[in-house]
């Protein structure tokens, strides 16, 4: 990864560069914005840039650039979450899973955090001179799902901060992070993506035909790594799940419950999560429909434009549907799925709630 390979950011990777080659770059970084974004991706390339020997920049071709590729560089550091309980063999899954595509995230990380002995553990090794002359990086992804303890024995890194070490901190969610080692980071706000870029780099990079390409840009909101999961084949067949979950939201409530069980014996988790994304984009569509009166708008706004007939049917048959709290909803149960909290759970919650939040109208 280097910064040629970051999609879009352009903003971003400027400040970087311009850092670089000055000379500039803050001791402590925050990278915070959405997921899919390319936080992680930028980490790695300025990680490289740091610890090229050969050029100012990067040069991908000397030992230090390729040991940054493979994350494997002595002078760099990786933390991310990890189980205590996790074998040496899913930490490097979980490596070289970053290495190969850092736009990706493996399941293996969802659920744990950053323990009080990681930080440890980096101290120890901060303390020492760094192998190489070029000083060390530290990248600390996910850096919000550290423990209380491990964050506060990080703010004491950053406090003091050790010659020669630059600390990057990786957030899609900045507002659980202590306020002090916020305050102490230099912040880099990384925008969502448009949807040309999701598009070209699915052409560009996934061999992705144009048409198809298009469609999942549409869906994927700014996040590459939905649109990547999205590429997934049978999105079709997840949207005509999609549709039948909704349909039988007005059944009873043992009806739903069963129709609920027998859903989750049938698809696994991540068919069920790209159901859920879907059922994102279904809504949001629904609210546009109902907010543009004249058909020809729809074109150019809709993403299921092949649905358009379903689409109207379904808005017309509920009352006035509250859609921001429904997508609220939705979003939530996807992110307790990244969580690894039990699909059953989750499920039966956001089914009700969807019951409770459409009313069908009286007559229809
Ligand atoms: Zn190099």
């Amino acid at each position: 990864m280097n910064f040629e390979e970051i999609i879009g950011q352009k903003k971003t990777v400027s400040i970087l560069s311009r850092a670089l080659k000055n000379q500039r770059i803050p001791h402590a970084l925050l990278f915070q914005g959405h997921e899919g974004v390319g936080k992680t991706a930028t980490a790695i390339a300025l990680a490289k840039s740091m610890l090229c020997q050969k050029s100012e920049l990067y040069c991908d071709d000397c030992p230090d650039c390729n040991r940054v590729a493979q994350l494997s560089h002595p002078d760099l550091i990786l933390i991310f979450p990890a189980l205590k309980t996790a074998k040496v063999e899913e930490v490097k899954t979980i490596r070289s899973s970053i290495s190969e595509n850092p736009y990706l995230k493996t399941e293996l990380w969802a659920k744990p955090s950053i323990s009080i002995d990681t930080i440890r553990n980096l101290k120890k090794t901060v303390a020492l001179t760094s192998f190489e002359n070029k000083g060390r990086v530290i990248i600390v992804l996910d850096a919000h799902a550290m423990t209380t303890e491990a964050a506060n024995s990080l703010l004491k890194i950053l406090e003091e901060p050790p010659a020669k070490v630059t600390l990057i901190l990786v957030t899609s969610k900045a507002n659980q992070l202590l306020s002090t080692i916020v305050s102490r980071c230099q912040q880099l706000k990384f925008d969502p993506l448009t949807r040309e870029e999701i598009e070209q780099a699915l052409i560009g990079r996934n061999g992705i035909e144009a048409e198809q390409a298009n469609v999942i840009a549409r869906m994927s909101f700014g996040n590459y790594r939905r649109a990547l999961e999205l590429l997934d084949e049978g999105v079709k067949e997840k949207q005509e799940l999609m549709i039948e979950v909704l349909r039988k939201v007005i059944l009873s409530d043992l009806e739903l419950m069963l129709f609920v069980e027998k859903m989750i014996d049938q698809y696994d988790v991540k068919a069920i999560k790209e159901m859920l994304v879907l059922m994102t984009v279904w809504f949001r569509d629904a609210m546009v429909c109902e907010s543009l009166k004249n058909e020809a708008d729809f074109q150019d706004r809709l993403i299921n434009v092949d649905r358009l007939e379903i689409l109207k049917k379904f808005t017309g048959s509920f009352e006035s549907i509250d859609f921001q709290k429904i997508m609220e909803k939705i979003e939530y149960s996807i992110e307790l799925i990244d969580r690894n909290v039990f699909l059953n759970v989750i499920l039966f919650q956001l089914v009700f709630e969807l019951k409770m939040l459409l009313r069908r109208k009286a007559n229809v």
